[in-house]
């Protein structure tokens, strides 16, 4: 018995799902995870959060999660400088969840979505399962979307959904803000800029650019800067008619209690979480410095990772770090691998690892 023997979609046949290797090694650079836990200060609020929460579980929990949405309301304004209204920011689990609401409401069967790959697999993804059209457009060859790049992809297509990922993953590389505002003007659909990393780019966030433009959403989540993708919460900030039409599409209670909670204590603490936000920028660039030094072509980051290329083989480079113990992300782009800026010892062996295999190739 196997997939084949069920009535399962049509267009879901053959298709393979998500996958990260998750394999047991010493150093986990592959999924951009920060590599700090929350410090013994912020576990302990968690825990005090959790347990009153836990004597309200027989109760369903606030479907509209309003304290957790002043919170992160609070949050994102006091980062970008802009009064965001909770009104105008919607949680869920993970980024994730907040992008397949998003499709939900504004993509499937019959619409279309653009990106610009390589960029974040899961726009992808979650096309395909909410049977979202998703048309692919190349980046250019240093993997920027220029404002010629966007407008050409608008025009032949004519898509429901725009993504723009910035910093994108896997490339690191950002999209200037007057890029995001001609793409807007150009296309009559939503435009989603997926800002996962912006807690480690100096740049400023599309939220500066949300008001009078009220088809753009801006994603972004609790899982990278703020150590936190255990818990699942991500978010988007857009204008309220936007957080109208994704309650039509969210299920009922969709965030735990447990969830917001674990949300709502965190964001008391982002000073805190936030703090090794520069260390980790310092380990990204000195991952950069030294895969320039070893001849590789590194990509500028504003993320916790380095894309980097010049590879003969990149899947047997990444193997052989695998056997020194180091994991990080073959994305699929022939010559190019993307390592996550790790603690310092972690970036160290990963260093190490791939010097040493550098060399030995080159003997
Ligand atoms: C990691 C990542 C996310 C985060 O997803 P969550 O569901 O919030 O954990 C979203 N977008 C991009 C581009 C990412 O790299």
């Amino acid at each position: 018995m196997g997939l084949t023997d069920l009535p399962l979609r049509d267009d879901l046949h053959g298709q393979t799902p998500y996958g990260a290797p998750q394999l047991d090694v010493d150093v986990r650079l592959n999924t951009n995870e920060n590599p700090f836990s929350p410090s013994a200060a912020v576990v302990a609020s968690i825990t005090e959060h959790v347990g009153a929460a836990a004597a309200g579980l027989n109760r369903y929990p606030d479907r509209d999660a309003v304290a957790l949405r002043g919170a992160l309301a609070s949050y994102v304004s006091q980062r970008t400088g802009v009064a965001v209204s909770p009104d105008g920011v919607w949680p869920a689990n993970g980024s994730n969840e907040v992008l397949q609401q998003l499709l939900q409401a504004f993509g499937g069967p019959g619409r279309s979505a653009v990106g610009f790959e390589p960029s974040y697999s899961m726009h992808r993804l979650i096309c395909r399962g909410t049977g979202t059209d998703y048309v692919a457009y190349p980046r250019t060859a240093s993997f920027d979307v220029t404002a010629a790049v966007a407008q050409s992809a608008i025009a032949e297509t004519r898509p429901d959904i725009v993504f723009l990922c910035t910093p994108n993953n896997p490339t690191g590389t950002t999209v200037e803000l007057d890029v995001i505002a001609q793409l807007y003007d150009a296309t009559s659909g939503m435009v989603i800029v997926d800002e996962a990393y912006a807690e480690f780019s100096a740049g400023p966030s599309a939220v500066t650019l949300l008001s009078g433009r009220e088809r753009l959403v801006v994603v972004r989540t609790l899982s990278k800067a703020l150590e936190l993708a255990g818990a699942r919460i991500g978010y988007a900030v857009a204008n309220r008619s936007v957080v109208d039409a994704l309650q039509l599409v969210r299920l009922p209670y969709h965030l735990s209690a447990v969830t917001q909670a674990v949300g709502l204590a965190a964001l008391e603490h982002t000073a805190e979480l936030l703090h090794w936000v520069d260390e980790l920028t310092v380990q990204r660039d000195r991952i950069a410095r030294a895969l320039e030094e070893l001849g590789y072509d590194v990509y500028a980051s504003e993320a916790n990772f380095v894309f980097f290329g010049g590879l003969a083989d990149q899947q047997k480079m990444w193997n052989k770090l695998v056997d020194a113990s180091v994991l990080v992300r073959d994305v699929g782009v022939p010559g190019h691998l993307r390592v996550t800026a790790g603690t310092p010892d972690e970036t160290d062996a990963f260093l190490e690892a791939i010097a040493a295999i550098t060399k030995e190739s080159s003997e």
